[in-house]
């Protein structure tokens, strides 16, 4: 048992497996969600190459962000397009798991975490014999890239703020809104897909990218209107997208973060940066076992989408 104001960690119960193509390669690829012991993190493990090399998902391996978050052990021995798996076990609260996967990216599945969440919930979750430990914001810490930027500030638990504005009216500006609360992660971002201009597709696809990329897996936008022929899941799933990809950004962290996330047209270059910028100031941060705790179907707290625009954000645009 774990002393109280503790909460323990977390890894799958049993171990499930799940098959698709990638995003970028377009290739078929296997993947095992398999339990791992306690302080394990997230580790991938390239079970196709020589040697099976295991590849953490730390922010400080993160070697490829032109589009989705990559990380790497070196020459060829890398993972890519995590960022929907990592947010399914930032918003579901999985402290623990190794990855087997037989190719050099996760499956894109629907394009969103929610074929993630459905995996780890039929495996489901157990209690370990070890404190969770929480990356808690001390002071403020903010990159920014032109009109773009992301930033930490401290906070009482996690809340996470994002706002885009796209040139493209069927996007427009969104804002979105949030604080983690149980089951909420599931029913309010999860299922919220990839997005991506059919005016870029084209280049995207010149650049070796987005080759398994289809309306199967993406809301494709045209000029004047959504392309898939079922429309939206939410009515500002863009922003939630954005938001689910900076909840998995973040979990490279190493731990779930007790602060505040405010991003504003923020991807994941930028989330990979602030990331770096906290930890290379040792008085913004601490690790600590005290975090508030989470119930067993952790996920959001609370969750509030509307027009709360940050003055920061306002700024910018
Ligand atoms: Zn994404």
């Amino acid at each position: 048992m774990l002393t109280s104001g503790k909460t323990a960690q977390k890894t799958l119960k049993n171990r499930i497996k799940c098959s698709g193509i990638g995003l970028h390669s377009g290739a078929a690829v296997s993947m095992t969600l398999n339990p791992a012991a306690p302080d394990t993190g997230i580790v991938f493990r390239r079970i196709d190459l020589p040697g099976q090399p295991l590849v953490r998902a730390r922010f400080d391996q993160v070697s490829d962000l032109r589009l989705c978050t990559s990380v790497s052990a070196g020459e060829g021995v890398s993972v890519g397009t995590i960022e929907h798996l990592m947010a399914a076990f930032a918003g579901l609260g999985v402290d623990n798991v190794l990855v087997d996967i037989d190719g050099p990216e996760v499956p894109v599945m629907d394009g969103s975490s929610a074929p993630f969440v459905f995996l780890i919930e039929c495996a489901d979750l157990i209690d370990q014999v070890a404190p969770r430990r929480y990356l808690k914001v001390l002071k403020p810490v903010e990159v920014r890239e032109g009109a773009a930027s992301a930033a930490l500030l401290p906070d009482e638990g996690f809340s996470l703020g994002f706002e885009i504005e796209f040139a493209n009216a069927v996007i427009g500006r969104q804002v979105a809104e949030f604080r983690l609360e149980a089951g909420r992660f599931k029913s309010d971002l999860a299922r919220a897909r990839t997005f991506g201009l059919l005016q870029e597709l084209e280049q995207m696809r010149s650049m070796g990218l987005a080759r398994g990329g289809s309306l199967e897996n993406a809301v494709v936008v045209g000029a004047d209107r959504i392309l898939n022929d079922d429309g939206l899941r939410y009515d500002d799933e863009f922003v939630r997208h954005k938001a689910l990809d900076a909840l998995g950004d973040l979990y490279l962290a190493g731990g779930p973060i007790i602060g505040r996330y405010e991003g504003c047209r923020s991807g994941h270059a930028l989330n990979n940066r602030l990331l770096k910028a906290l930890f290379a100031d040792k008085s913004a941060f601490a690790w600590t076992t005290h975090g508030k705790p989470r119930d067993a179907a952790a996920g959001f707290r609370t969750m509030e989408f509307g027009a709360r625009p940050r003055a920061a954000a306002e700024a910018a645009l």
